[in-house]
């Protein structure tokens, strides 16, 4: 697990940005917290890093983002809409986690147990002005990466 303080905006692209580096094909990631946490930005962020220079909006309305960068590909979905997880099914999302395409879900609690596993946590929470962004992962490549990325933590 690794945690840090972000200050401002500018902090949480620079962790999404140097997370990008870590990134392989297939990832699943979960982005927990509220609205306004800093998911979407640190997503931002981490496209920023692997050089995907156009817009990157909030899934909120399509429910899904696309792009191909850094010869990957990534999807990040914005759940918060869901009212009933069937609705995951029904878009056929399911069919996208394919072991070589990156899923960035902000609100997977929407999808629940039909979601697969994820390979990484990012938890985002409000901390006076900032925000502080916890990585949580059981996968011991990524926990070795982490630490030399952010620093050894607990
Ligand atoms: P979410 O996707 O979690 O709903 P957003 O990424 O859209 O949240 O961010 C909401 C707001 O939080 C944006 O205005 C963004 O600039 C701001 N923000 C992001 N990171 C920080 C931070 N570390 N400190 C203060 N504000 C931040
Ligand atoms: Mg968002």
């Amino acid at each position: 697990m690794a945690t840090q303080f972000l200050a401002n905006e500018h902090e949480t692209l620079d962790v999404g940005a140097q997370f990008a580096s870590l990134l392989k094909p297939g990832w699943v990631i979960f982005l927990h917290g509220d609205l306004g946490a800093g998911k979407t930005t640190l997503v931002r962020g981490l496209l920023r890093g692997l050089g995907f220079a156009g817009r990157v909006k909030s899934p909120t309305y399509t429910l899904v983002e696309s792009y191909n960068a850094s010869s990957l590909y990534l999807y990040h979905f914005d759940l918060y809409r869901f009212k009933h997880e069937q609705e995951w099914l029904e878009a056929g999302f399911d069919e996208i986690f394919n072991g070589t395409n990156i899923c960035l879900v902000e609100w997977p609690e929407r999808a629940a147990k039909l979601l697969p596993n994820a390979d990484i946590h990012i938890h985002l929470d409000m901390e006076g002005d900032g925000r502080r962004v916890t990585i949580v992962t059981e996968n011991t490549d990524v926990a070795r990466a982490l630490a030399d990325c952010f620093g050894p933590q607990t």
